[in-house]
């Protein structure tokens, strides 16, 4: 097996002799048969092959290959947008009734789809700490409970998830852990080597690195047991709305993400287009190289603002002293990304007028591309959020995200130096 840089260049797309060297884009709704039968076959999942892009396309499938080998998982689906993945990954699972365990700190955008819209649609969820110990985890497990969410490192708290623990503690309730890895990205930390059995990303952010194209995935690990676990009697029983398709028999270890494509993508439609596949596709080309140019910058940025007497706080996993260091280096010992949160000396006020001051570093409501980009979150991503809530998020008012890019480190802290000398 190769190594996953190899991978990040050469799965998925393997031409064959006289076809194009780079990944076409198949810009086309539907695909053509001789005959009826075929496309009968296909529908029945009897014969392989495209023939509606909203299921599947060339183009976006071979990033899904790929995206797949990166996390070592049996299949993948691209989504829309990083919501839509979220979304279509816990419908494949959850209906009125049922029940979600869910870390507190988590994306402003899923923390509202668990807290608000799925609870509207009859799906509960409970918040707990990322750090819960074992015994909260169980206690907030009930029995209409059907999975745990958490992210590997969460935007914008950068808790790091003991996966491996939470992984374990799905798994004696007989339940899958989610896990949303779309920081630390596939290069840096893979779920399923610790006991995810799902993971999503917003594919708009590392994987995609340029901020060109917005996208989610979800992959499957294969190694949850659907039929053995008693949670999931309706997952493993014929599917009407498919002729009587039992997932689980037709396609084994893949049987969620096929579950997933054939009854959420269908009917929801939350596909990625060829052309956003395309571009994603180049962007994971370079997803290794740039990682390790994020995490050396963010580690030298974080060391330049510990050290600063303007600076009242600094929230980077890398750091020694920070409270997710041993977990960072157990799950992610190549570092964890490229973003930082901190706190200016004169709190919000001070945060404001640094927002205002800074030349290279762009204040955009987006993390994880080549571009160094500044954010408040408690002024924009997570102003629906009460104080509160923003508390228990691990969001103070005064907290700074910045999202270190891949341009030359010194002029990245020439920058944040200039801008702090404006605010006192
Ligand atoms: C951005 C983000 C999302 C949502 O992704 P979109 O592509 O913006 O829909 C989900 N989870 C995490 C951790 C994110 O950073």
């Amino acid at each position: 097996m190769s190594h996953i840089n190899t991978k990040c260049i050469q799965e998925g797309y393997e031409p064959k002799s006289g076809e194009a060297r780079v990944l076409p884009i198949y810009q086309s709704t539907t695909f053509k048969y001789e005959d009826a039968k075929t496309l009968g076959d296909l529908f029945d999942f009897n014969a392989s092959g495209h023939f509606y892009t909203r299921l599947s396309n060339p183009t976006v499938e071979a990033v899904e290959k790929k995206i797949a080998a990166l996390e070592g998982g049996v299949g993948a689906m691209l989504c829309s947008s990083g919501q839509g993945a979220t979304t279509a990954a816990i419908l494949t699972i959850c209906s009125a009734g049922d029940h979600i365990v869910s870390s507190n700190s988590i994306y402003g955008g899923s923390f509202n789809l668990l807290n608000i819209t799925l609870r509207k649609l009859g799906i509960d969820t409970t918040f707990i700490s990322p750090d819960a110990t074992d015994e909260e985890i169980r206690a907030a497990i009930r029995p209409e409970t059907k999975l745990l969410f958490g992210e590997s490192v969460a935007n914008p708290a950068l808790t790091v998830l003991d996966i491996e623990r939470w992984a374990k503690i799905a798994h004696e309730n007989e339940i899958p852990l989610f896990v949303d890895n779309t920081f630390p990205s596939p290069v840096n930390c893979r779920p399923f080597e610790w006991g995810a059995d799902i993971i999503i990303h917003s594919t708009s952010k590392y994987l995609d690195g340029h901020a060109m194209a917005l996208g989610g995935c979800v992959v499957d690990s294969g190694k949850f047991d659907w039929t053995a676990s008693k949670k999931f009697e309706k997952f493993c029983a014929p599917d009407e709305s498919y002729h009587g398709l039992v997932y689980p028999e037709k396609f084994g270890a893949a049987a969620f993400i096929a579950k997933a494509r054939a009854q959420m993508m269908r009917d929801m439609g939350m596909m990625m287009s060829p052309m956003n596949a395309f571009l994603l596709n180049v962007g994971i080309e370079t997803l290794h190289l740039r990682m390790r140019e994020h995490c050396a910058n963010a580690q030298k940025v974080a060391e330049y603002l510990a050290k600063n007497d303007k600076i009242a706080w600094v929230n980077f996993p890398g750091l020694e002293d920070n409270k997710y260091n041993a977990l960072a280096k157990k799950y992610m010992p190549q570092g964890t990304c490229g973003v930082i949160s901190f706190g200016i000396k004169g709190g919000r006020e001070a945060a404001g007028k640094f927002m205002e001051s800074v030349k290279l570093a762009a204040p955009v409501i987006h993390v994880a591309d080549a571009r160094t980009c500044i954010l408040h979150p408690a002024s924009t991503t997570h102003r629906q959020l009460s104080d509160e809530q923003l508390i228990e998020c691990g969001v103070t008012p005064d907290l700074i995200r910045m999202s270190v890019g891949i341009e030359y480190v010194d002029d990245i802290i020439e920058d944040i130096e200039q801008a702090l000398n404006k605010c006192f």
